[in-house]
């Protein structure tokens, strides 16, 4: 443990008294207030979890709250001591806002500092500059860094980390079509999926096989595969639950666990224009191979290698895990896939929980990039878009509404601010209300990032 300097212990102090007063009601207050003292102490991390529940608002939290553990239940990420809520508006090429952000700009929000506009990986709003990001800079600081999701590596949550594109959609080599400036052969640094493993990331899972099975188009990588780059970079290549179990460190890990994106955990009828019968969802998925490793494995895995990497070393590492198809199944107005996706990282949040626990001077910050459709509406509500009743596991009926599009239409993500919780050092920086750029400000500072 680093011990904090006079003035973040004065800060941390003054802190502690207006976090005593905002927990010291309702049940397990006591517990929250000694997790609170905690949180507010230290100013130097050694390690930082980042979850990310991709367009995981307080509506998604609440529907899998409700559905999973009851109303009066609690998730794991509902248990962390200090909470806040951030602002996550994109802005136009102008630096006007654009109220509805992706997660791309999202992304370059929590990632570099800077807001961008939607589309935009890790670069600037109008002039198309590179910015250095959170994992870029932990890594010159010699931490160890990974990137865990359950969308494809090359999706925008895990591309914002260790890339820089015009285009969210340059993913792989022969995507290239909307980044002539970041093309090897104009110069700049390829595609999402070269980029990232010449980052030399660490620990690399997710889904995406099929775009580092596309072929580089230029340079000293040209005629091979992404993946066999990837080799030649020192990577061992894991393909399932098995093998990234068995990897060792010493190596980074690039784990490749679905084509697309990594199958989602439950299944369940979609929602429809006037409604579903009241339905239970299935907690299984026959699309789903049974050598995909879960999000939660995929976190534990990750952390193994990179505290293995860093035993020795001054500093930690930085992880980042995403709960990817939150979002995805948001967008397809199926709330069961939705509801299986956000308790299944919310089973990656207890991993994380757990991990700092025997290891204090580690950041675990819970957030999201934005907020998204999904709304609970009264049982005798009849809205005119897409909607399900579910029946809960306390036996209760929940109706749920998607209609921020028309029907047919992928549904939109939504302008609203979003939940951040932590604990651990500079933890109280969550506090109030903040915006997604402060993220990045708040990583920085507590892994002393220079
Ligand atoms: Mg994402
Ligand atoms: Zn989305």
């Amino acid at each position: 443990m680093h011990r904090p300097s006079r003035s973040r212990l004065a800060t941390a102090t003054a802190l502690l008294a207006a976090v005593a007063v905002t927990v010291s009601a309702g049940a397990g207050a006591t517990d929250t207030a000694h997790q609170a003292r905690n949180a507010v102490q230290g100013g130097k991390a050694r390690n930082v979890i980042l979850l990310i529940g991709d367009g995981m608002g307080d509506s998604e939290i609440t529907l899998a709250r409700d559905y999973t553990v009851g109303a009066g239940g609690r998730l794991n990420m509902d248990r962390f001591p200090l909470t806040g809520a951030y602002t996550t508006y994109a802005v136009h090429a102008d630096g006007t806002p654009d109220y509805v952000t992706d997660s791309a700009a999202g992304g370059t929000g929590w990632a570099t500092g800077v807001k961008t506009v939607n589309g935009r990986i890790s670069k600037t709003p109008g002039t198309d500059k590179a910015v250095p990001t959170v994992l870029e800079l932990a890594q010159k600081n010699g931490y160890a860094t990974g990137s865990v999701t359950t969308a494809e590596l090359t999706d925008a949550t895990p591309a914002v980390l260790a890339s820089h594109a015009t285009d969210r959609s340059c993913q792989g080599p022969a995507d290239m079509a909307k980044c002539p400036a970041d093309t090897i052969a104009a110069g700049g640094p390829g595609s999402i999926a070269e980029q990232s493993v010449s980052h030399k990331v660490d620990v690399l899972f997710g889904g995406g096989r099929q775009r580092f099975e596309q072929k580089v188009t230029d340079g000293r990588y040209k005629g091979l595969t992404v993946t066999d780059q990837a080799r030649r970079l020192g990577y061992q290549v894991v393909t399932d639950d098995a093998s990234m179990k068995a990897a060792k460190p010493g190596r980074p890990v690039l784990g490749l666990f679905a084509g697309g994106n990594v199958p989602v955990e439950w299944t369940g009828r979609a929602a429809a224009v006037g409604g579903t019968d009241p339905q239970r969802c299935v907690t299984s998925n026959p699309g789903r191979p049974s050598g995909t490793p879960s999000l939660a494995d995929s976190a534990t895995k990750a952390i193994q290698l990179l505290e293995a990497k860093q035993k020795h070393a001054r500093n930690g590492f930085f992880l980042q895990i995403e709960g990817a198809s939150i979002d995805k199944q948001d967008h397809s107005a199926d709330p069961c896939g939705q509801i299986g996706e956000t308790a299944a990282f919310d089973r990656a949040v207890k991993v994380a929980r757990d991990y700092a626990a025997k290891h204090p001077d580690t950041l675990v910050v819970t957030t999201a990039d934005h907020g998204h459709t999904s709304q609970i509406v009264p049982l005798e509500a009849t809205p005119p878009g897409l909607s399900s009743t579910l029946v809960t596991d306390e036996g209760r009926r929940l109706k749920v509404n998607y209609s921020t599009n028309t029907p047919g239409r992928s549904q939109e993500h939504t302008g609203t601010e979003v939940r951040i919780a932590a604990q651990g050092p500079l933890a109280y920086r969550v506090l109030g209300v903040t915006d997604q750029t402060d993220l990045f400000t708040t990583l920085r500072e507590a892994l002393r990032l220079r």
